[in-house]
């Protein structure tokens, strides 16, 4: 669970009754619901909505969040939020990054996403540095422009082969700093008090949800 900040927001707050989830991704969607649960927000996804999520074309997690999140808001006169997020292995630059969906290919596979950075990883030889982190961009936009962009990340590294069968994407392979379980054998809870989105939506609170009520 996020921990709730204390005071007033410093950004513009978010007094709508419900938020548009600017995302197609089922688990993303579900973790941002579980994450906004307790400011007594509800959640409708763009996907429920048959609306399209648009191109990524900005090269950064920032600008990609934006981008979908001002579509949303465009598209139905109501605030959106959106994740862009990824998984940056040290040892191969910095990537997946960005890109990280698309290593899934278009049937979204992410054992095959898996593999492949593990088949970078190997041919580096057997004393890579396994080193990689999250990282999650979220834009909360308003039909009228303004946004509120924040940044979240956990480090961690990554293992083989994939454990646990909870969460989605990269997390069978990756485990936590002080940790031993990945993403995926971690109860949800345990997952959303230390991820790169719960350290987004921490900072998110402070600019726009205040504490939970
Ligand atoms: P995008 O933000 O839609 O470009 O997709 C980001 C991709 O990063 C997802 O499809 C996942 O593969 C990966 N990813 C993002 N957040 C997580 C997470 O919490 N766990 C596992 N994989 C994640």
């Amino acid at each position: 669970m996020v921990d709730a900040a204390q005071g007033a927001p410093t950004g513009r707050r978010l007094s709508a009754p419900r938020l548009i989830v600017a995302s197609h991704n089922r688990g993303k969607v579900r973790e941002i619901g579980d994450l906004l649960r307790p400011y007594g927000l509800a959640t409708v996804s763009v996907a429920d909505l048959g609306l399209p999520v648009p191109d990524e074309t900005s090269g950064t997690f920032a600008g990609n969040a934006r981008q979908k999140a001002h579509a949303a808001a465009q598209a139905t006169g109501e605030p959106a939020l959106s994740d862009d997020s990824g998984l940056e292995v040290a040892a191969l630059g910095g990537e997946p990054g960005v890109d990280t969906a698309l290593w899934a290919g278009p049937e979204r596979d992410f054992g095959l996403a898996m593999a492949k950075v593990e088949d970078r990883l190997k041919a580096l030889g057997p004393d890579v540095d396994r080193g990689a982190r999250f990282v999650c961009a979220l834009c909360l936009a308003w039909p009228d422009g303004h946004d509120e962009t924040v940044l979240g990340t956990v480090s961690g590294r990554l293992v083989w082969p994939p454990r646990g069968d909870r969460g989605f994407g990269f997390d069978p392979v990756f485990v936590p700093d002080g940790h031993e379980q990945t993403f995926a054998e971690m109860d949800p809870a345990a997952k959303h008090a230390m991820s790169h989105r719960a350290d987004a939506f921490a900072k998110l609170i402070r600019t726009s949800l205040g504490a939970a009520p």
